[in-house]
């Protein structure tokens, strides 16, 4: 999902709000056991064990409680006990007493948050220090949460809401979730019946219907022509492999809880893989490399499958299995730059073709005060980060640079771009890694006849392709350009005796390669139109007796009513030259 802009200054207040919401909820189902809960980006929540079913039903009352409570403005006061003197607070608490048995291993104080005389809740703050300063807030919505994430305990309910100092700043961010709502791709998927995920399948798991699949296959086939273009090689590997390359490449050892428990095959482990990377390392490692070979840059789109908690799985957005517009770049230290540059340039060329021009870029660097924790050389690190640093500039890409945000194994650079709203997604990424070439011993001869260790550089510029296609869907609220568009032209028939034309028509457009679909089922022309604009094709083309004895068309362009008559050979030329250049116009 994006992330909306946090403003740290927001914390405390809806950290104190998300306090008001269980003294509420106290004084309302007194048998309530408060678990816990956060300040968020968003807002906050709270999760409780209550016996008594909630639901959104309740909010209002729920709301007038907590308006009550931030009216009388209630001081909220800290204080530091001894966990014997919390104990006795929490008695009935099971989830406070599990909090305050790790409190008491790591040998600490309790430190308690007051609200007025009969609210008080464990908690390391910071809060505002009224209630009166919670200007304006709203419960959002209410859903089942395991107590601390862990699918093997209870069920608790949870309550999400926001708070904002003022009435204004609440109603526009309630504005901007209600058009986040209608762009959701979930929904979209659904409208436009680009997706689906089923049961019997598994969670995580995308099936591709038909008009998705063009989506997936036009963006995918779309880089993968240009990264050939530029050079790169295609190389396919397989979804599983041996134990032995996973314990090779040390995902075993430091990336196994992402893995999915190995099937036997005839008395060996396989692993299905998890990343593309060790096999495009066999690929290299085939034969002996020169200087002379390189730069190597192999690409696949490789579909990878790596587990997360079914709690947090998302549409398409978060997901168990997902294709990688994967490349791995391998070059000596001296071509490291002009690579760099490359991917940067390339990662412009995509984005702005799929329509993003507004971008954050980030350089994550060592943390130069603990150095130790790094895998490579500190002359690889000053190389590397020095290359990520003048590719950037060369390229006029302005940046921030994170210190000590470095994973292990080297630096890297990561993209967000904003979307049409305004909401930043994190998108490509070029990551350096001194652990593969270490681990499967990556060597080349230089001029000299001498071994030398290459950078090795990973780079996914979409990321995941099914993650990219729920960006996609959002930012074009399911109106995408023409070349992307899963159905481009709908065909109407105004009668019966029209249809046999119609037809003859749709099969030039497919000989053009262009998408067509006719709609001839007996309805009204007004209901037939209706459908192509909810489905938001980009062109509807109405066929009457007018049409077919004349040299023009009749065309309804999508969000606009108006309809253009226009030279059928015009309109042919006109749609292929859009589509070749990936117009974000129609
Ligand atoms: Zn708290
Ligand atoms: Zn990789």
């Amino acid at each position: 999902m994006p992330t909306t802009n946090l403003n740290n200054n927001l914390k405390p207040l809806r950290h104190s709000c998300e306090h008001v919401l269980m003294q509420a909820m106290q004084k309302l189902y007194p048998k309530i056991k408060m678990a816990m809960g956060p300040a968020t980006d968003d807002g906050f929540y709270y999760d409780f064990d209550l016996d008594e079913k909630i639901s959104e039903i309740d909010f209002p009352k729920i709301e007038s409680q907590m308006q009550k409570i931030i009216d009388t403005d209630l001081a909220i006061i800290k204080s530091e006990i001894s966990v014997q003197e919390a104990r006795k607070l929490f008695k009935d608490n099971i989830y406070k007493l599990e909090w305050l048995k790790e409190i008491e291993e790591r040998d600490e104080k309790v430190s308690v948050y007051k609200t007025g005389d009969d609210f008080i809740d464990i908690c390391a703050g910071p809060h505002i220090e009224s209630t009166k300063k919670i200007g304006a807030f709203k419960l959002t919505k209410i859903a089942g949460a395991y107590w601390r994430g862990n699918e093997k305990n209870k069920m608790l309910t949870r309550i999400y809401g926001t708070a904002f100092p003022s009435k204004n700043e609440l109603a526009e961010y309630l504005k901007s979730l209600e058009e986040a709502e209608k762009r959701d791709h979930r929904k979209i998927g659904t409208e436009q019946e680009l997706f689906m995920i089923d049961d019997a399948i598994g969670q995580g798991l995308i099936l591709w219907m038909p008009n998705g699949a063009i989506l997936k296959q036009q963006m995918e086939n779309f880089v993968l022509n240009e990264y050939q273009k530029r050079g790169y090689k295609l190389v396919i590997t397989p979804h599983i492999a041996s134990y032995k390359l996973f314990e090779q490449s040390g995902h075993l050892s430091f990336y196994k809880d992402g893995m999915y428990s190995p099937m036997n095959i005839e008395g060996e482990d396989y692993y299905i893989k998890p990343m593309n990377c060790p096999f495009h390392v066999k690929i290299y490692k085939y034969s002996p490399k020169s200087y002379r070979d390189l730069p190597l840059r192999y690409t696949e789109l490789g579909t990878v499958y790596r587990y997360e908690r079914s709690g947090t799985l998302q549409g398409l957005s978060r997901v168990r299995g997902f294709t990688q517009d994967d490349a791995h770049i391998i070059c000596t230290p001296e071509q490291l730059t002009d690579e760099l540059v490359g991917v940067i340039e390339l990662t412009k060329f995509i984005l702005n073709t799929f329509g993003f021009n507004r971008f954050k870029v980030y350089l994550s660097v060592r943390d130069p005060q603990n150095k130790t924790k790094y895998l490579g050389d500190d002359k690889e690190w000053n190389q590397a980060e020095a290359g990520l640093k003048k590719a950037l500039e060369i390229s006029g890409w302005d940046y921030a640079t994170d210190e000590g945000e470095a994973v292990f194994y080297g630096p890297k650079i990561d993209v967000k771009a904003y979307d049409a709203i305004g909401r930043e997604w994190q998108i490509s990424t070029l990551q350096l890694d001194f652990n593969l070439a270490e681990k499967f011993d990556m060597t080349y001869t230089d001029n000299n006849g001498a071994r030398k260790r290459p950078f090795m550089l990973h780079r996914a510029l979409l990321g995941s392709t099914e993650r990219f296609i729920s960006l996609l869907i959002e930012h074009y609220a399911g109106a995408f350009p023409l070349w992307l568009s899963p159905i481009q032209i709908v065909i109407i028939s105004v009668g019966e005796q029209h249809k046999e034309y119609c037809k003859k028509l749709a099969s030039e457009f497919t000989e053009k390669n262009i998408r067509v679909e006719v709609l001839d089922e007996n309805e009204t022309v007004g209901n037939k139109i209706r459908k192509a604009v909810m489905q938001k094709i980009p062109y509807v083309l109405v066929i009457g007796n007018k049409e077919i004895n004349s040299d023009n068309f009749h065309i309804r362009k999508r969000d606009n009513e108006e309809i253009i008559e226009i030279n059928k050979q015009e309109f042919f030329e006109k749609i292929k030259k859009l589509i070749d250049e990936k117009s974000l116009e129609l």
